[in-house]
């Protein structure tokens, strides 16, 4: 962690960072007209289920509807690892029981279709109307379609699978992949930033290389990038030189790698330098925040959301908080990490604020993994807090895994994957 802080540190910062924002709430008195109040939450991801958990932690008289379609939702960290077969879909599957049972969270099984923002009012797919005091969106993203010739929602769902939202996407990038023709490329095709989970990508790399080099020996994975350089760049290499010399071929954005267009029957990527056929091809659209976002006039000319800093309140539409991927969080990756602090942070303004009371400056933390091979994992973690410029990377606070680390460094970064993610799902769903 380049020397700055221990695991053990950080691990200790982060805790007293969402308990210390909790304990600044859980202090106020109750006001004696203690009327109930209404928060409704759309999307039951990494942001909106850690903000619905916490919301009635935080204060049990505050009526939280969860509004999310999927009864099951599998989760984008550890979906690489499916792919490559290290795990099962069922290992990455959450449910909404917990939430209900033990937190009394209202889940409603819909899609949010409309929101009246002056009204209050959420309307659902099934015509149902929903009223709110406060409103947390957390949608998570949605795709460019029209921004690669060629590509569209149809083509990802038959031949060339994003699998940048875990489900189905991901076990049809699995399938592809075990049937693979020993011989054939796979190409990877990732997007300019912002992009959610930066580094995902190149950990789909690495793990699919993993699984080549056992089953196909004589395939090998090309990414096309639309980027110059890339999230652990330097860390990744190291990797793919020990465990898949000659493997994975990087083609940056200027080096041939900005893909032109692509065609889904013929299964070729058209870049600078002609058409480059694939086995398997995997193209992860440029992003954008979640549709029921641009519905609601949330987002700027970015595509994404812009929020104050200290309560992710939309800058636009005063009462509607948006947290998670969807909004414009200064330093912070998308990373379901950063989701799940956010939505925290979100819960313990909105409970301040339907006191009457000033939010607290909040801190917020991300570490994300990669798993390179078995046993060998490397790491980013980052601190962030409010400044006058937004939200930002406190220097030196978070760090990187070093190059050249030990092997007993990497083995403990692989469990702490493992750990991470076991932790992180429960502390949402659990
Ligand atoms: C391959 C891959 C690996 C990743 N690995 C990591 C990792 O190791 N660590 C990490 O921290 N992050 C990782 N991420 C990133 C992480 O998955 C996202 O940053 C995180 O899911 C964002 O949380 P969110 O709440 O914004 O969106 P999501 O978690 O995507 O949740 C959004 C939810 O909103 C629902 N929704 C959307 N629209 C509506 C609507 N109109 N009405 C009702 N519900 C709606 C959706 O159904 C969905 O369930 C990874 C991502 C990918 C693609």
């Amino acid at each position: 962690m380049n020397g700055k802080l221990s695991r053990r540190d950080f691990n200790k910062l982060l805790v007293s960072g969402v308990a210390g924002a909790a304990f600044g709430i859980a202090g106020f008195s109750k006001p004696l007209f203690a009327a109930s109040s209404r928060v409704v939450i759309i999307g039951g991801g990494f942001g909106g289920a850690a903000a619905a958990k916490y919301l009635r932690k935080l204060d049990p008289s505050i009526s939280v509807t969860l509004v999310e379609p999927k009864a099951i939702f599998h989760t984008c960290p550890i979906s690489n690892w499916v792919i490559a077969g290290l795990k099962t879909l069922p290992d990455i599957a959450q449910s909404y029981s917990v939430l209900k049972s033990r937190y009394q969270v209202t889940v409603i099984a819909d899609t949010a279709v409309a929101i009246d923002a002056p009204a209050g009012r959420v309307t659902l797919k099934s015509g149902k109307v929903l009223h709110y005091d406060r409103l947390i969106v957390s949608p998570g993203i949605d795709f460019k379609w029209d921004a690669i010739p060629g590509y569209s929602q149809a083509v990802a769902e038959k031949n060339m699978p994003h699998a940048f939202q875990a489900g189905s996407q991901t076990m049809l990038l699995h399938k592809q992949l075990i049937a693979l023709k020993d011989g054939s490329n796979v190409l990877i095709c990732p997007p300019a930033n912002p992009l959610r989970c930066p580094a995902a990508p190149y950990e789909r790399a690495s793990l699919m290389a993993m699984y080549l080099k056992k089953y196909k020996p004589k395939s090998k994975i090309i990414i096309l990038d639309d980027k110059e350089k890339f999230s652990k760049q330097e860390l990744f290499m190291q990797g793919w030189e020990r465990f898949y010399p000659g493997m994975i071929e990087w083609r940056a954005a200027t080096a041939g790698g900005k893909v032109e267009k692509v065609d889904g029957a013929a299964m070729t990527v058209t870049t600078e330098f002609g058409d480059e056929p694939g086995g398997v091809i995997n193209v992860i659209p440029p992003q954008k925040a979640g549709s029921i976002a641009f519905e609601a006039a949330l987002t700027d000319a970015t595509g994404w959301c812009p929020v104050h800093p200290t309560t992710f309140e939309s800058t636009i539409h005063p009462g509607i908080h948006v947290i998670g991927d969807a909004c414009i969080a200064g330093d912070m990756p998308k990373s379901g990490f950063a989701a799940s602090s956010q939505g925290k942070v979100a819960a313990v303004a909105i409970a301040s604020l339907l006191r009457g009371k000033v939010p607290v400056s909040p801190s917020l933390v991300s570490t994300c993994y990669s798993l390179i091979a078995p046993g060998y994992a490397i790491s980013v973690a980052g601190v962030y807090n409010l400044s006058s410029s937004g939200i930002v990377d406190i220097k030196g606070a978070g760090g990187l895994t070093p190059m050249d680390a030990s092997d007993d460094h990497l083995r403990q970064e692989a469990a702490f994957a493992w750990g991470w993610y076991k932790n992180i799902t429960k502390d949402n769903w659990g």
